[in-house]
């Protein structure tokens, strides 16, 4: 008896049949873990109790009950795997052999039905199974749950940031973005603006705060945004964009990826850093063999639709990897493909590149040497002095002296000083500005806290009447009794905000009253 460590769980009802039927002595087993958590089993009786959540219990578990069934526990033997690697398969023991055979009935296995198998049959044992969006989840259980619902939640995230359709989310290859950029864990504050598009350039600083220069360091454009860093044509940024693109190349074709994968990556990248759109047309021909299936096609419609600036910033399709392991297994079947490394390889080095564009940036924004250094921040301290004298009109008319005549006068000082003054005073402006803001709503009332308006088809005119002279009927001697207090000053109803907003709208429906322009 055999049992391979690549078996899938459903295919272990075969072996369930196997024992039923003959009495195994030894069985050899190449995965180690598996023989030492089964003997556990024998050992201790809370051991099936305690390794409840570890991978593919049910497996164990169900293995160990079938072990149980013998009067006779079967010896298990470990045997190591893949022997026929290094000797020759005649010279190997039979055990080794037996191996090596069931490894190649497994990979066919594997090979007949790729992928297919999302939801495992529950084994006779156990008594519960963790079904996610319809797949079985057999190890991972806590980490699977919450990629799960990280995964929920980055559907409305892109739609917001991005317009992304919910297909256009799920067409991503998350898996290998996710790998990747957990092995840029070091950059990751980078990474993540990278990724996002967040990077402070000169565009997104300006919105900000329009002291900012918004303009590209090195070719002057009018806007310096997350594209254009690297959709720049300035000589040092076409050299970075050939650099980085040969160096990807090289190393998908070390690494033997599909060359007609390799090109369309290329094209693609080109459209996007030249900013023109992709020919497909130059891939039609690759496409015939496989007609009317067109798998380079429906590749570059998926790409497109996530965008191929997105693919620099390493959220590939899925087709990509599904169609490099294709290639994989008609070139070289006995390799082994594994999507998330080929992947890695891809984006991880973009990232690097793109953070050393990133840094060359930085220096040509604010200087590499000590002299550029210091004309840039000078530039920097006279965009920020004239920033605030912008706003000298708004401050509070006791803060009004802080500032000097004028800007040039205050301009013809030391930078240094100039810059402590900036330091010393940006706070204090920047308050005085908001206390005058708030001073000068404060005392503001409405129209029609003064002129109440009349309500429309209420305009009758008052009937006054004159009220009935009292007849007195004995004349009081009192002096208090002949002198009536003097009548209080009439006191405005107090209004809510509701109220007055309505009392407006009413207002100006009226036919104007005043004359003239609307009130308002
Ligand atoms: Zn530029």
């Amino acid at each position: 008896m055999l049992w391979s460590a690549d078996l899938p769980s459903s295919n272990t009802s075969a072996f369930y049949v196997a024992t039923s039927t003959c009495y195994p002595w030894e069985i050899y087993c190449d995965n180690l873990g598996l023989i030492k958590k089964v003997s556990y089993f024998f050992k201790y009786r809370l051991a099936k109790v305690k390794c409840f959540l570890h991978s593919e219990y049910d497996v164990v578990n169900q293995i160990f009950r079938l072990l149980q069934e013998y009067t006779l526990t079967p010896e298990i033997n470990h045997v190591k795997g893949h022997q026929d690697n290094k000797i020759p398969y005649t010279s190997l023991p039979l055990p080794a052999q037996l191996n090596v055979d069931a490894d190649r009935l497994d990979t066919n296995e594997l090979r007949d039905q790729p992928n297919l198998i999302h939801h495992v049959l529950l084994f006779p044992d156990s008594k519960v199974q963790l079904l996610l969006s319809g797949t079985s989840v057999t190890r991972n259980l806590s980490g699977a749950i919450r990629k799960h619902q990280g995964y929920r939640n980055l559907g409305p995230y892109m739609l917001e940031r991005y317009g992304w359709s919910d297909d256009v989310t799920a067409s991503v290859h998350w898996d290998g973005f996710a790998a990747a950029y957990k092995s840029s864990f070091q950059q990751r504050k980078f990474v993540f603006k990278f990724c996002m598009k967040l990077l402070p350039t000169g565009k997104t600083l300006h919105r900000r705060e329009s002291r900012f220069d918004d303009r590209c360091p090195v070719c002057s454009s009018p806007q310096e945004s997350n594209d254009h860093l690297f959709q720049c044509q300035d000589i040092s940024r076409q050299r970075w964009q050939s650099t980085t693109t040969s160096a990807l190349r090289k190393r998908l074709e070390h690494d033997e990826t599909n060359p007609v994968l390799v090109d369309i990556m290329m094209a693609g990248l080109n459209s996007y850093l030249l900013s023109q759109p992709f020919d497909y047309s130059e891939f039609a021909e690759f496409d015939h063999s496989f007609s009317p299936r067109r798998p380079y096609y429906g590749l570059i419609r998926h790409q497109e639709a996530i965008g191929w600036d997105h693919f620099l910033r390493g959220k590939l399709s899925h087709q990509w990897t599904l169609l490099q392991q294709d290639f994989v297994w008609r070139t070289n079947p006995t390799k082994k493909f594994d999507s998330a490394a080929w992947l890695r390889l891809i984006i991880r080095p973009i990232f690097t590149a793109c953070q050393d564009l990133w840094t060359t940036r930085n220096d040509e924004r604010h200087g590499k040497d000590a002299k550029t250094k210091k004309s840039l921040h000078a530039a920097q301290v006279e965009r920020d002095l004239r920033a605030l004298y912008a706003v000298q009109d708004e401050v509070l008319t006791a803060d009004r002296d802080l500032f000097r005549d004028t800007v040039d006068e205050h301009l013809t000082g030391e930078i240094y000083t100039i810059r402590q003054w900036i330091l010393s005073h940006k706070s204090t402006i920047q308050q005085s500005r908001r206390e005058s803001r708030r001073r000068s709503t404060t005392k503001i009332k409405l129209l029609p806290t003064y002129f109440h308006p009349l309500k429309q088809g209420k305009r009758k005119r008052n009937q006054f009447r004159s009220a009935p002279t009292p007849i007195p009927i004995y004349q009081s001697t009192r002096i208090g009794d002949h002198f009536l207090p003097a009548p209080l000053a009439p006191t405005s109803i107090p209004r809510s905000n509701k109220q007055l907003a309505h009392l407006v709208r009413n207002f100006q429906q009226l036919p104007l009253i005043f004359g003239g322009d609307h009130p308002t």
